[in-house]
Parts: structure tokens; sequence; C-alpha cells
């Protein structure tokens, strides 16, 4: 079974050689099959059946190969700040699948073996971590925010080797493309203004055909990066999300959210929030992601500038007045996005005021983000427990009096209701279906994908998926699972 059609294109290989290597995924022994995303096949026009499921553990682990060989790409990035050569250690591209719609995806295997990019890596990766990957990415997709998708996870039926033996997986994942930030990098740090012009070309006639026309491709390009990294990042916020390992490689070029490693969801609001076991001076936390978007974008621009004008100084000139404009335009969606979670139309001076200080009484109470938005959304007869507070109901108070001066309370409820997710994938949540997942039992899992798929339905059935971690389920560190 061919689950793409008759051939999968690569128009990625027109770019010239250093930017990839063609090889093949690891064949493995004996892989089964974990979850298959056949909702998002059928979305896609991919004609995926369980009745041919071995044939699937085929292709999605990599041992049935098409007829034209995969390739791993080469990028480079910032990591924690420093730079680094890297590129795809233990994934390939298949191809790009292009759906009845004309949409066109990479199909990449990720845990598929050693490629020339793997420095001392294995080339594998462990189950679990590709069961969160597809778990968050698809929690995401529903949840309305631009991602990468996952079609399958398979288990490879072999270990892999980390602190201890763990079973190893394998992840299929669709993207836009798998161009980075990063790949920017990589096209800079060659020393070749074609390279670097051929991946301009390449990205705008891919991702934003509006812009070929324009008089300076590479600084359009700058500008419609940072909107769509602005529109992610912003929506991130809007859902709690932490992406942990924010470096210039993780960025994608589309501003789809890209390589769910050490990622989570908060419980508890807290603007320094940290999950990641190696973001040891929180350079990552929940309300840096914005800054860390900028500084990465910072990046992306300098590799631009040879494009951008001959003269090095009115290069810099031009490419700093834009990614100075993240902040403000970054500030204006911020505070767009957070009116709606509180149901205010229009602006008002003094919305921010009253945004902030809801966030700071939710701070010093260690309120859960997404249940006290809810809780906002969905009130009926009054709140109590912490919200009996003095500071809140004042605050409450001040809220809807100036959410009555926008929109009716049935208008109002109805924008936050599409603003406040009720189901996140809680860490604690998530970590129960990989330990269950790692023990071979996969309903766990099958269970808390079906919850995500509806964030914004307020079932009372699924409140045990509402519910934060009680203290001794609590998720204090999640790693990179490399
Ligand atoms: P990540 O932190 O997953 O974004 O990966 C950072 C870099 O390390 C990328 O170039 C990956 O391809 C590479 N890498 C991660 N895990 C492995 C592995 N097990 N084997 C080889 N390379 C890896
Ligand atoms: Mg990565």
């Amino acid at each position: 079974m061919q689950p793409f059609g008759s051939h999968l294109e690569k128009t990625y290989l027109a770019l010239p050689s250093p930017f990839y290597t063609i090889n093949k995924p690891d064949k493995v022994v004996n892989p089964h099959m974990v979850i298959c995303n056949y909702t998002l096949a059928e979305s896609l026009g991919l004609k995926l059946s369980n009745e041919y499921e071995q044939s699937l553990v085929e292709v999605f682990s990599g041992n049935l190969q098409g007829d034209t060989a995969s390739f791993s790409q080469a990028y480079a990035g910032h990591q924690f700040g420093h730079f680094t050569l890297l590129g795809d250690g233990r994934a390939h591209v298949l191809g790009e699948y292009i759906t009845p719609q004309g949409m066109r995806y990479d199909i990449q295997l990720k845990g598929s073996g050693r490629t020339p990019y793997s420095r001392g890596g294995d080339g594998k990766a462990a189950l679990g971590p590709m069961l969160r990957e597809y778990i968050i990415s698809e929690a995401m997709a529903h949840l309305g925010v631009p991602t990468t998708r996952s079609l399958a996870v398979v288990a490879s039926g072999e270990d892999v080797i980390r602190e201890r033996d763990l079973p190893g997986g394998i992840l299929t994942r669709l993207a836009l493309s798998h161009i980075r930030v990063g790949t920017f990098e990589f096209a800079a740090s060659q020393n070749n203004t074609d390279y670097l012009a051929a991946l301009v070309d390449y990205v705008v006639q891919r991702h934003y055909p509006e812009l070929m026309q324009g008089e300076n491709k590479a600084l359009d390009l700058i500008q419609i990066v940072i909107e769509k990294q602005i529109d992610t990042i912003v929506e991130w916020m809007r859902i709690g999300f932490i992406h942990g390992v924010m470096n210039t490689d993780n960025m994608s070029i589309t501003g789809e959210t890209i390589d769910y490693g050490p990622c989570a969801f908060m419980d508890a609001y807290n603007p320094n929030k940290v999950f990641s076991s190696i973001d040891h001076h929180g350079r990552y936390a929940f309300a840096n992601q914005p800054r860390i978007a900028q500084w990465n974008l910072a990046r992306f621009a300098e590799t631009l500038l040879p494009l951008i004008d001959q003269n090095e100084k009115k290069a810099i000139e031009r490419a700093s007045t834009v990614v100075s404009q993240f902040s403000s335009r970054y500030q204006e969606k911020w505070y767009a996005m957070m009116r709606k979670k509180l149901g205010l139309s229009s602006k008002e001076e003094h919305d921010g005021k009253l945004i902030k200080a809801l966030l700071e009484w939710m701070f010093s109470q260690d309120m859960d983000y997404t249940n006290t938005f809810k809780d906002l959304t969905y009130e009926k007869n009054g709140l109590s427990g912490r919200y009996e507070q003095k500071t809140f109901i004042e605050w409450h108070k001040q809220w809807l009096s100036r959410r009555s001066k926008g929109l009716s309370d049935e208008e109002a409820i109805a924008l936050m209701k599409r603003s406040n997710p009720v189901v996140i994938p809680r860490n604690h949540q998530v970590e129960s279906v990989i330990v269950a997942a790692n023990n071979g039992d996969y309903q766990l899992c099958k269970q808390l994908l079906e919850v995500l798929e509806k964030p914004y339905e307020n079932h009372e059935k699924w409140r045990n998926y509402q519910n934060p971690p009680n203290p001794d389920e609590q998720i204090y560190q999640t790693f990179c699972g490399t």
C-alpha cells in the first residue's frame, strides 16, 4: 500500500546540494502501530484504512521506502544563544504530499535513524517523546494554533538507550515545510549569496507567493515572518503553552509551532514558569517567549542582510527598522487576544490595567490559568473559594462594568467561549499516557486524544481532564527526550 499516492514531490531538492543529503531511514525489525490519525488523513484526502494497518506500519516505520530516496535537511541554529551547525540528525523527509485542494505538506519521519547530521546521537527517538509530540501537536491544532501535525506514531520494536532502556518510536510529521530560521542561518554560514537567494526564492514561492513581485523580497520576507511568529506566540500565550526550547532551529519559517520537545502547558499561572530540564536560567520561560521570538527574528534578519542592500550599513538600518516593530505589533495583538478572553469588544484606555490586575491576582493566588478563564466564562451563580477574596470581587465588578459597555452578556460570553479552552493537554495527564504506552497500553492515549479534539466544549464527563494535578501528580520537569 502506498498511502501518499504514486509519488511524492521533492521540490526541496532543487535547492543547492549543501541544503540536504539524500539518504534512507533505517529499517526496524518488529514495528507496530501505536496511533494513527485517520481523521487527519481523511481531511487531507489520504486514503488510510486500519484494514491495511500492517502495511501502514511498514511505511510509517521507514521499512517500506518509495521509488525515490528520502532526504535529511541541513540547518544551523542558535541553541540557548550559541551558534551551531545542525541538521536533521534523526529525521528523513519522505517528500511533499499535495492534497486534493492543492496544499503541499512535507511528510517527515522522526526517530528514523542516523544521518550525516547526527553528530554523537543514535538517530533514534524514544516512544514517549514521539507520543508527547503527537498528543500536543494535535491538541494545538484543535485549539486553533498554527502547528505541524502528527499522522502516526509507530513503536519501532527496538529499545533505545537513554538514562535507561526505553521503547523506541517513530513519528510521522506533516509540516507546511521544515524550513526554519536555522535553515537561513545555515545558508548564511556558507558565505555564498547565491545559496541565500535560492533559499529566499524557494520560500517565497512555496509559502509567500504574494511577495514574488516585491521590490525587496528579503525585507518583505522578514516582515511577513515576523507577523506569522507574532500570531503564533500570541496563541501560545492565550492557552498557556510553553515551548521550552525556542532555539532558532526550532522556529519555523511558516509560523507553525514545531519541534515539541520539553514543551508543556501551565497549570497555575506563573509568568516565570519553566518545565524544561535543560532550561536552567529560564531563558524560555512562559513570559519570555515573545522576547525570545524577537531575538530569534533578529538572527533571521541578520542572515538576509546581503540581499537587503549591498551597502551593509543601509541593510542593517532597514532590517533593524522592521525587526524593531516586533514589540508594538506584539503588544497590539496580545491585548486584542486578552480582550477576547475577557469578552471585551473594541479598545478602551484602561483595558491594559484591568487585564494586568487579573493576571497579578492569579499569580499571587496560584490560580490555574485555564480554569480561571473557564470559570469567568461559565460562571452562573457566582464564584466561590478564592474568588470570594476582596481583591477579586472588586476586579470582577470593574470587569463586568467594562464588559457591558461593549457587548451584550450573551455576545461577550460567546466570544469568551471561543477564546478560552476548557481542556488542554495537562502535563500530568500526558505523562500518565506515556507511562501506560511504555507498558504497551495505548487506551489512555486514545481517550486523552478524543477529549482534546473538542477543547472548547465544556462537558461534565470530562471534568477529570480539566482538573489541575493534585500535589502528588505535579510534574515539575520535562525532558527533551533526545
Ligand atoms: P531538538 O532538540 O530535538 O530540536 O534537536 C536538536 C538537534 O539535535 C537537531 O539537529 C536534531 O536532529 C539532533 N538530534 C536530536 N536527537 C538526536 C538523536 N537521537 N540522534 C541524532 N541527532 C539528534
Ligand atoms: Mg529541533
